[in-house]
């Protein structure tokens, strides 16, 4: 039985988590590995700290997937004079690939806010900063009708007429064109000096901005006519299905302590434990979320009216002034906590997708870290307070 490569699963991660979906900033995919090496094991994890990477070599993974990337500024070396290069080193001994899918993973379908919003319980989410729809031209063109279908089968290669799930989305009318070759034209149909009237079909495909020179270069090439009518229609900016955060309702409203509570026994237990700021009996069924460092989302989550945001990384000044300011309640239940839900949705999503691609690498074994890597190791409350 033939395990999946490397290159088979990251081609897969990369499909679940486009990279180009990542901030600019980021840098996200394959940062050691070997392509062709087979993949039994996967680990997932949030960071790729030492003691992750002790319980991956420990548990005998071939690939180690993270949320957070280990070069994520400019690395001139991996020599093991420091621990990102010590860690390089065992990793690249030990036969394990590095996969970090980061920002990629925040915004997609099924991605970090997703996971943290189901596990909040939430439901009817939508993000919380909308991202605008890729840009995008519908391109027309007139064709005699015998001639439309390898126009649209042209265009349909270099990826124009997708829409969702559907690939070749076309649409054609008939209709009669009119035309008179002028001297030195060469023309396919009719003759010069002579007005033709013929058939034609009018062709109409939606295609990505970033496309629109290879499209018309299909379309010339696939088109009989020496010369080609072509309309490229700009499209008005539409809202994309995805953004940053997510926002959602709770089934049932709850007092703002109460609700913390909630997000505590929802994720992992960290020893920094969840925070809230705001008043304990202020009801909350609204909720914005964002895994991780959401902070620069505080002006969005008071813009669309939560009840509170779950986010964090929060800051004193940010969160205190976004408070009197009238914004929501908030609820900081740690960074790595945070994250943490996604990890199970991914490796799940990951078996879906190499079932798909053949069954027999159902017998890929995923595994989710047990390493807590929430940097806070503990925290005390004043004894006087105890006493009170
Ligand atoms: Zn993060």
């Amino acid at each position: 039985m033939i395990s999946p490569t490397v290159g088979d699963i990251v081609a897969d991660l990369d499909a679940l988590y486009p990279p180009a979906t990542a901030e600019d900033w980021d840098v996200v995919g394959l940062t050691c590995g070997d392509r062709a090496s087979q993949v039994r094991r996967v680990m997932f994890a949030v960071d790729p700290l030492p003691a992750v990477v002790d319980e991956a070599l420990a548990w005998g993974a071939d690939l180690l997937v993270t949320h957070h990337p280990l070069l994520l500024r400019p690395t001139h070396s991996v020599a093991t004079d420091n621990w990102k290069g010590s860690l390089l080193h065992r990793l690249i001994r030990d036969g394990c690939a590095l996969y970090t899918a980061h920002t990629n993973a925040d915004v997609a379908l099924d991605g970090v806010n997703d996971a943290l919003a189901e596990a909040l319980g939430l439901t009817d989410t939508k993000p919380l900063r909308v991202w605008p729809a890729e840009p995008a031209d519908n391109l027309v063109t007139f064709v005699p009708p015998d001639h439309a279908d390898a126009v649209i089968a042209a265009l349909t290669r270099v990826g124009a007429g997708t829409i969702g799930n559907y690939a070749g989305c076309a649409w054609k009318v008939s209709g009669t064109g009119t035309f008179t070759p002028g001297e030195g034209a060469n023309p396919v149909i009719g003759e010069v000096g002579r007005t033709e009237v013929t058939a034609e079909a009018r062709v109409e495909m939606l295609v990505p901005r970033s496309l629109r020179s290879a499209a018309l270069d299909a379309i010339r090439v696939a088109h009989p006519y020496e010369e080609v009518a072509i309309d490229i229609i700009e499209l008005a900016a539409a809202a994309s299905g995805t953004g940053l955060g997510r926002v959602g309702s709770l089934a049932d409203p709850a007092p703002l302590a109460a609700f913390a509570q909630r997000v505590a026994d929802a994720l992992p237990s960290t020893p920094a434990g969840v925070r809230f700021h705001g008043d304990p009996e202020t009801v909350v069924e609204r909720v914005a979320v964002c895994g991780g460092s959401g902070a620069s989302l505080l002006a969005d989550a008071a813009r669309v009216g939560v009840d509170v945001f779950v986010t964090a990384d929060l800051r004193h000044h940010p969160a205190s002034e976004a408070l009197v300011a009238g914004g929501p309640a908030l609820v900081d239940p740690g960074h790595w906590a945070s994250e943490w839900p996604w990890l199970p949705v991914a490796a799940a999503r990951l078996m879906q997708a190499l079932a798909r691609r053949d069954p027999s690498a159902t017998t890929v074994e995923t595994y989710i870290s047990t390493v807590v890597t929430d940097p806070v190791t503990g925290h005390v409350r004043s004894r006087l307070e105890e006493d009170r």
